[in-house]
């Protein structure tokens, strides 16, 4: 799979083009490239593979807009539901063929038709510290979420004859209720209430899941959180929501990342902000200072006659920007303390100085 590619430059497009622009670019690379016109050339077979990767994500809104915030990330694809991009393309007769070894688990998940019955997405959060929001970390989180129950295979019963289609809707899942009105009769279909949709009823139910085909379970994911996250973003991660039973698709995992704050770095922009406190002295001679910065402890040279509110630029030692190419700069704000009490020695000492320099004083 791609890694940290740029999918525009896959698609020959430029980042501010538009979703039919891509749909055109897409089918006119997929036509050249296609495994059938190529003799299964490994060659094309991997640049189909590649361009159907950068459309999958660029023709989504949501996952595009993940992409162009955060840049590459693996959480993209978990569960991706390839089948219904190349479907819409008439390319769903090659889904096996390509993506039936060579991607694996990357894009299990969606290769039947997009029908099938969706679970319910799941919301949580992970702490991460200021740090790593700079730099980017990987957190493996724990979660509760409903999996195809592992005795009945999600079926909702183990016995052969134990699932029956239902009587009152036929199995279909929906019954025409027929109303009397003013106006005449107004025939409406309803969910089923006897089977609630599903078409069957179970006449045996699994023991381990009640006959609902899924159980509550611990699960854990790794979540790849890009370098430059700020508080508050979340990323949605496909496929690791809840499942509602046999033959169905999982929602997705929703993670709000929360940012601790550091007690002395601040974040702005790509940039981190941190202010220091010299005495005059120190601001008149000049010294050197030992100051934390997101690499560790750092040394920095205060220049003698530093003014008050001067600011020290550390290039490239801010926040990881959320591309992950450059990184933003540490600015230091100088603050030139006043000592408010004296002793009698420093009132001696400091009245020469200023008698010395003929400042009218006291
Ligand atoms: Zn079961
Ligand atoms: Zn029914």
């Amino acid at each position: 799979m791609a890694n940290k590619k740029d999918y525009y430059e896959v698609l020959g497009l430029e980042r501010n083009c538009t979703l039919s622009e891509i749909k055109s670019e897409y089918r006119k690379l997929a036509r050249k490239y296609h495994p059938d016109v190529n003799g299964g050339n490994p060659e094309s077979e991997e640049k189909f593979k590649e361009i159907s990767e950068a459309y999958a994500v660029l023709s989504n809104e949501g996952k595009r807009r993940q992409y162009d915030q955060f840049g590459f990330n693996k959480n993209l694809f978990d569960g991706f539901d390839f089948g219904s991009v190349f479907s819409e393309f008439g390319f769903g007769d090659i889904f096996d063929n390509i993506f039936g070894s060579g991607f694996g688990s990357v894009f299990s998940g969606g290769r039947r038709n997009s029908r099938r019955k969706r679970g319910s997405d799941i919301s949580t959060g992970v702490k991460i510290s200021f740090k790593e929001s700079a730099y980017g970390v990987k957190k493996t989180i724990e979660y509760n979420a409903n999996d195809i129950c592992e005795t009945c295979k999600g079926k909702g019963s183990t016995a052969e004859d134990g699932i029956v289609t239902c009587r009152e809707c036929g199995g279909s899942g929906s019954v025409r209720i027929a109303r009397q009105t003013f106006i005449g009769n107004i025939i409406t279909t309803a969910t089923c209430s006897i089977c609630g949709g599903s078409g069957k009823i179970v006449k045996d139910p699994c023991k381990n899941c009640r006959g609902r085909g899924y159980r509550a379970v611990k699960k854990k994911v790794e979540l790849d959180i890009p370098g430059g996250i700020h508080d508050g973003d979340s990323l949605r991660i496909s496929g690791k929501g809840n499942s509602p039973g046999r033959d169905s698709i999982n929602g997705d995992l929703l993670v709000t990342v929360r940012v601790t704050p550091h007690p002395t770095l601040k974040r702005s922009g790509d940039d981190v902000v941190s202010n220091i406190g010299i005495s005059f002295a120190q601001a008149a001679l000049g010294c050197k200072i030992e100051i934390e910065t997101l690499d560790g402890k750092e040394e920095i040279v205060i220049k003698p006659g530093t003014q008050p509110n001067e600011k020290i630029i550390l290039k490239s030692s801010g926040m990881v920007q959320l591309n992950g190419y450059r990184r933003g700069n540490h600015i230091i704000n100088i603050d030139v303390r006043i000592p408010k009490r004296l002793s009698r020695e420093e009132i001696i000492l400091l009245k020469k100085y200023a008698e010395g320099r003929k400042e009218v004083i006291g």
